[in-house]
């Protein structure tokens, strides 16, 4: 199979050098496009190029390059290489299946029974990047000072990043290492991640409440850790289901009645039908596998099934 993949390194442009990249540069956060049409207009010109860059070899960049990026970030230069390579079509070193069920109180639940923290990286940095933006606020703005304290904005900023890459970098391998089949809730994270404010003629309920969802769900990372999920996954030989979230929070993981009521609180799960009782985010995530399974079976024999048969999916294959 083809990999694509990206090596970032980064750089240690000497003070000349980082002169001539702020130019390039100038206001413009990602700038590639602007610095390299700079660069070959200069080369063009017969001028010397940035000529060559230290960088820090961090790993071995694998494969045949397919684009180059320079990005600074948080007062620091990176290049990131785009790379493809032929792998060979790897096998899951794992047979196990797992449902998760993403959450607040819990970032994430397994249906193993054990889960994840929330990550709460802003959280924890927030104070410092509220203490950092108005010290920014106070400052003439252009001077020496205020650049200097919108430095150390920006280096909160980069450290949030960090530890919230980092916190999903090591939750999705351990995650795609041990199961050879993730299932996973269709969640519309944008759509959740919308104002909760609504129009004049329609305003919105909960406003306060969402909001306060919205900074939680932003700062998560659900999309990140889903799409990371995803192509670790493939790496490894596995796969990621996606199932509709449909009465995952209601169904009785025991006995399948289905009901609102099931859910007195937020945390608790009791079936009203038969008694039993479990945490509620673990009989979410008990839920989404069995959809997830059954979905796979659902996928698996569509492809099995000749495509002249005219079936519609779920319906029973007939016997020949
Ligand atoms: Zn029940």
């Amino acid at each position: 199979m083809q990999r694509l993949q990206a090596f970032k390194y980064e750089l240690r442009p000497d003070g000349q050098q980082q002169r001539q990249m702020r130019r390039f540069a100038g206001s413009c956060r990602f700038v590639f496009n602007k610095a390299l049409a700079l660069q070959k207009a200069r080369y063009e010109q017969g001028e010397k190029k940035l000529g060559w860059l230290r960088y820090r070899n961090s790993r071995e960049a694998l494969g045949t390059v397919k684009n180059v990026t320079v990005s600074l970030s948080g007062g620091k230069w990176f290049v990131s290489i785009q790379t493809e390579r032929e792998v060979e079509q790897p096998l899951p070193q794992s047979t196990t299946a797992v449902g998760i069920d993403m959450g607040i109180a819990r970032f994430a639940t397994l249906s193993d029974g054990s889960h994840l923290e929330p990550l709460n990286s802003f959280k924890r940095h927030e104070t410092a990047l509220r203490k950092a933006q108005q010290a920014m606020s106070r400052k003439t703005k252009f001077s020496n000072n205020w650049k200097k304290a919108k430095a150390r904005v920006q280096r909160i900023h980069f450290r949030i990043g960090n530890t919230r890459r980092d916190y999903l970098h090591k939750a999705t391998s351990t995650i795609s290492q041990n199961h050879a089949m993730v299932c996973i809730e269709h969640l519309q994270v944008r759509s959740m991640s919308k104002s909760g404010a609504g129009s004049t003629e329609k305003p919105g309920t909960n406003v306060r409440a969402k909001s306060g969802l919205n900074k939680a769900i932003l700062d998560q990372g659900w999309f990140e850790f889903r799409r990371q999920l995803d192509y670790k996954l493939a790496w490894n030989g596995g796969y990621l289901i996606a199932v509709p979230p449909q009465n995952t929070s209601r169904t009785c993981p025991a006995c399948g009645h289905v009901s609102k009521d099931n859910r007195q609180t937020q945390a608790q799960f009791a079936c009203v039908e038969c008694g039993f009782e479990e945490n509620a985010d673990l009989v979410s995530a008990i839920n989404i596998l069995r959809a997830g399974h059954a979905r796979f079976a659902c996928e698996v024999s569509d492809a099995v099934r000749s495509p002249a048969a005219g079936t519609r999916r779920g319906e029973p294959v007939p016997a020949d």
